[in-house]
């Protein structure tokens, strides 16, 4: 009921319609939201406080949304704080004048280095009161501190976080904080301290701002013509924010324009188009064809060819056509080829791979047909060997430098292999059918072998022209298969979704528990024997999309090759840290403390016998009671296309272990033969 309630009262003295939002009230909501961990009433608290800044200050509402969602700007823009731990420490000490050892200290025995930054500005005397925070405030000065760079940015970076945190708290700083007590209470130094580390650890989920955003939006709408928003309108601008921030994934466009023409009209104004990427549709695992037949049972679905290597979106508008997508001038490069179009390549984070991949957008133009003016394309950038005529696995991929590549230097070269169509000719087509998407597809390209080829595959219900394609595609150098639904609404292209409509099916389902796992390490054990110059094994973690943490699910010491620990040890030994962060969930047994812990910031694939549950580790807890745990773990090899948010999260890791239990049950009873 809270949520649907509209606010009259400011929550902040001295906070006037007109006035930039004080920091200080938007971290009095985040200590309430870290009070709970219902989600409904942390909904309620954020709408509440959209509402306010709605009612006072609607100019500030797109930093407020950002700072709840500890994001500076959209993916694709490419900003990251990416300060570690030393740096935010001396900046604490710098600000509150304390020493860098008594920091040190502190952090060693309170764990949090947002708390450490609250206790120490509770304990520092001021001699004259600086200005308070206000939101805007705070996002420039962190934007400004993520865009600083080259020679002589880390002590830049200091200072402009020193600035930061001398003006924090002015209003509370006579009062020492109880961090046993209340988590460190409203503290604005402890906020921007957990801002500056990645993790607000208030369970603030994306989709959670987004509906509180929406209800917000409904709810000061319907209040200022003296009524009560009804439930049905409210789920009504839920659903249209969402559908409109899965095909545009931009506050920057929405909120501008959700503010000037209302919720419901959103989706005339923000549309899908070239610019701006989008989260890409993602599958779900599979153990066996006869599951692939269940779920589709009667449908008609399609068998693609499942590539290994970089998931790609690439986007281009011609250059008659550039005055219709303003977001494309901004983000797109000019295309090398055409001298006039926009061009770039995402990846499935957003990110603008397109200094990784110069070549494609070399070539674009010779695969585009002429009467193709704009569109958005969904592929994967493959290793191509031009002698032999065939793909080449991942690992040769990820050997390509990110950036600054030049042509003439590349010795991977890449194939495209183009699956689906989000976008051809001014039109969106994400609620168009498969088939039908996949028609305009082959209408709008010129294949090129080597260079830019269509997915290969097969239409067939027969379980064993199945089988075929999945033997011919592990003969192409695939994985296996992509098994999609293609008719039916059902078909629709569901950005940002793991769907049911699409299945994976690996070459070696049949072993294992029907899917490698994707997991980020996050400790690591001295080498023994040989391998006493590294890390000889480490411990690994999935990723809680709930709470936000990091779950530990196993250690691992096989599948690494001699060369490979070299490699690692090299990457790891500049991101370790003095002890584990908040927002990893482990053990506190001695014995089962790695020797050294890092920063979550490498995503490892891994292949596992099965799952089980153990008390060593904490994956899935709040779920199962247990933490499941990776039998016989393996590694695979390194995935430098994934961020730790990306990592298998635990919610996938209990599915997984459900479902093997169903298949030890249906077995049990079953003689050893069987
Ligand atoms: P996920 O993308 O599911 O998180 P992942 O990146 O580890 O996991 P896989 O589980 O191996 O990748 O499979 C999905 C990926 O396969 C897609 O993200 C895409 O990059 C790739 N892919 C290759 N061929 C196809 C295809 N025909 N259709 C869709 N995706 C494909």
């Amino acid at each position: 009921q809270a949520t649907i309630q509209s606010t009259t009262q400011t929550p902040y003295p001295d906070w006037k319609a007109g006035s930039p939002v004080p920091y200080a009230a938007l971290c009095t909501t985040f200590s309430l939201i870290e009070l709970t961990t219902k989600r409904l009433q942390i909904t309620a608290y954020c709408s509440q406080f959209l509402q306010q800044v709605l009612r006072l200050t609607p100019d500030d509402l797109l930093p407020t949304v950002q700072l709840m969602l500890n994001k500076l700007a959209a993916d694709y823009a490419g900003i990251e704080l990416g300060i570690g731990e030393s740096l935010i420490m001396k900046a604490i000490g710098e600000s509150s004048g304390r020493s860098l050892a008594v920091i040190k200290d502190d952090h060693r025995k309170i764990g949090d280095l947002g708390l450490v930054a609250a206790k120490s500005k509770s304990k520092q005397g001021q001699m004259f009161k600086p200005k308070p925070l206000t939101v805007k405030g705070v996002h420039q000065g962190l934007l400004e501190i993520a865009k600083m760079e080259g020679h002589g940015s880390q002590d830049q970076k200091v200072k402009a976080i020193n600035k930061i945190l001398a003006s924090a708290d002015v209003s509370s700083t006579s009062k020492t904080v109880d961090i046993t007590k209340d988590k460190g209470g409203p503290s604005e130094a402890k906020f921007i301290v957990r801002f500056l580390e990645g993790k607000l650890r208030l369970g603030l989920a994306e989709r959670t701002v987004i509906v509180a955003l929406a209800q917000a939006v409904v709810t000061y709408e319907a209040s200022k013509k003296g009524k009560v928003s009804s439930t049905d309108q409210l789920a009504k601008g839920e659903a249209a924010l969402k559908t409109v921030y899965s095909e545009l994934p931009s506050y920057e466009v929405i909120i501008p324009a959700m503010l000037e023409y209302g919720i419901f009209n959103l989706h005339e104004s923000c549309k899908l188009q070239p610019g701006v990427p989008l989260k890409p549709m993602l599958a779900k695992p599979t153990k066996s064809i006869s599951e692939v037949l269940d779920r589709f049972e009667g449908k008609d679905f399609t068998c693609e060819y499942k590539y290994d290597g970089e998931r790609a979106q690439i986007h281009y508008v011609a250059p008659e056509e550039q005055s219709k997508f303003p977001a494309a001038k901004d983000n797109l490069n000019k295309n090398p080829m055409s001298t006039k179009g926009l061009a770039a390549v995402f990846s499935r984070n957003s990110e603008d791979l397109s200094k990784k991949y110069p070549d494609i957008l070399e070539k674009l133009n010779t695969w585009i047909k002429p009467e193709t003016t704009s569109f958005v394309l969904d592929c994967e950038a493959v290793a191509w060997d031009p002698k032999a005529e065939k793909v080449l696995p991942f690992q040769q991929l990820m050997t390509r430098k990110r950036k600054d590549v030049k042509t003439q230097d590349i010795t991977v070269k890449v194939c495209v292999f183009a699956f689906d169509f989000l976008f051809y000719n001014g039109e969106a087509l994400v609620n168009k059918t498969l088939r039908e998407r996949r028609e305009l597809l082959h209408e709008a390209f010129t294949p090129v072998k080597g260079e830019f080829q269509f997915a290969q595959y097969g239409d067939t219900r027969d379980i064993e022209e199945i089988q075929t394609l999945l033997d011919e595609s592990v003969k192409a150098s695939c994985e296996g298969l992509m098994v999609k639904m293609l008719d039916t609404e059902e078909s629709g292209y569901e950005p940002s979704k793991r769907s049911r409509n699409w299945l994976k099916v690996k070459k070696d389902y049949l072993s294992g528990v029907g899917d490698s796992i994707d997991l980020v390490v996050v400790g690591g054990y001295y080498g023994k024997g040989k391998r006493t110059n590294w890390y000889g094994a480490f411990m690994l973690a999935c990723y809680n999309s709930k709470t936000q943490n990091f779950e530990t699910v196993c250690n691992i010491g096989t599948g690494f090759s001699e060369s490979i620990l070299e490699e690692l040890h090299d990457q790891l030994q500049d991101i370790v840290i003095e002890r584990p962060k908040p927002f990893y969930s482990h053990s506190s047994v001695t014995a089962h403390q790695p020797d050294v812990w890092f920063e979550p910031k490498y995503v490892w694939e891994v292949k596992t016998a099965d799952l089980t549950l153990s008390p060593r580790y904490r994956a899935a807890i709040d779920e199962i009671g247990q933490g499941i745990s990776l039998r016989f773990p393996r590694f695979i090899q390194r995935r430098d296309d994934k961020k730790p948010e990306d990592a298998t999260t635990s919610g996938a890791i209990v599915e997984m272990y459900k479902k093997q239990e169903v298949v030890n049950k249906a077995n049990a009873g079953k003689g050893v033969d069987d």
